[in-house]
């Protein structure tokens, strides 16, 4: 590898938030903040502010399938990352085009938005049980995990994920109502919890900002659980200095 490719690149596939709290914006600020590079490809224009999403309008599949066929005939990155994904049309055109690409897949399943707008439907649910056995990371949040793998427990989904092929899956539980955010870490062999102190308030594309710092430390070469580790200790610190940009939720501050 020649030093003017020296840099790890991360290819971020999600949708455009104005708001520039979430999505794309979000995967490309903890990519610069960590390290790598991002190769923005969007999945959906949204309407949205930092309250709730308003609407989605998801690009056509030959649009996505153009611009990662474009931009992947050039550019080889060392990571994948997955945000919000428009149809289970744009699912199938992603797995083809990341098919020959032998490099971590991380997945935030972004099923519905923190103010509650539903972005998926039962086919896109089903299209990303396909794509569970491409996964390297999965990082839903506690009801993203219930409602990818309705089971008893959230230990329970959290394995049924495991069982249908995705490699190692991180449920977090900002979500939740425990006094700490506790995220637990499942892999085939193994499960890990990590507790952080819970802030009054809750965030706006704090998922993105996880999700993407696990991709960009992979690329960067990190191991599985460093990169876990590291990523979330990454978001500890934007959250603690939060910036506030609308009169809704406060987003993390990446940089
Ligand atoms: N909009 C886009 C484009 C996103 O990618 C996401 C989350 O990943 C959201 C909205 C929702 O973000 P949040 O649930 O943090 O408000």
């Amino acid at each position: 590898m020649s030093a003017s490719h020296a840099t790890p690149r991360v290819l971020c596939v999600s949708g455009l938030d104005p708001s520039g709290g979430a999505g794309i914006a979000a995967d490309i600020a903890a990519c610069q903040a960590l390290g790598a590079h991002a190769l923005p490809v969007i999945t959906a224009l949204t309407a949205q502010d930092t309250r709730d999403v308003r609407f989605v309008d998801a690009v056509a599949p030959e649009t996505l399938e153009r611009q990662l066929d474009v931009l992947l005939a050039d550019c080889q990155p060392d990571a994948v990352k997955l945000g919000l994904l428009g149809s289970a049309e744009q699912v199938a055109v992603i797995v083809r085009a990341i098919e020959a690409l032998r490099v971590p897949v991380v997945v935030d399943p972004v099923l519905r938005a923190g103010g509650g707008f539903d972005l998926a439907d039962a086919a896109l649910l089903a299209a990303l049980d396909a794509l569970l056995p491409r996964i390297a990371l999965l990082t839903p949040n506690a009801a993203e995990a219930r409602r990818l793998a309705p089971a008893a427990t959230l230990a329970e989904s959290a394995r049924m994920l495991l069982y249908k092929g995705c490699a190692n899956v991180l449920v977090t539980g900002g979500d939740e109502n425990d006094d700490d955010v506790v995220n637990r870490w499942y892999a085939p062999a193994a499960a890990r919890e990590y507790r952080w102190p819970r802030h009054p308030e809750v965030f706006h594309g704090a998922g993105c900002t996880l999700a993407a710092g696990c991709a960009a430390l992979l690329a960067r070469g990190m191991t599985m659980a460093d990169a876990i580790q590291s990523a979330q200790a990454y978001v500890a610190e934007t959250l603690a200095r939060a910036l506030r940009v609308g009169g809704g939720r406060r987003i993390p501050g990446r940089s």
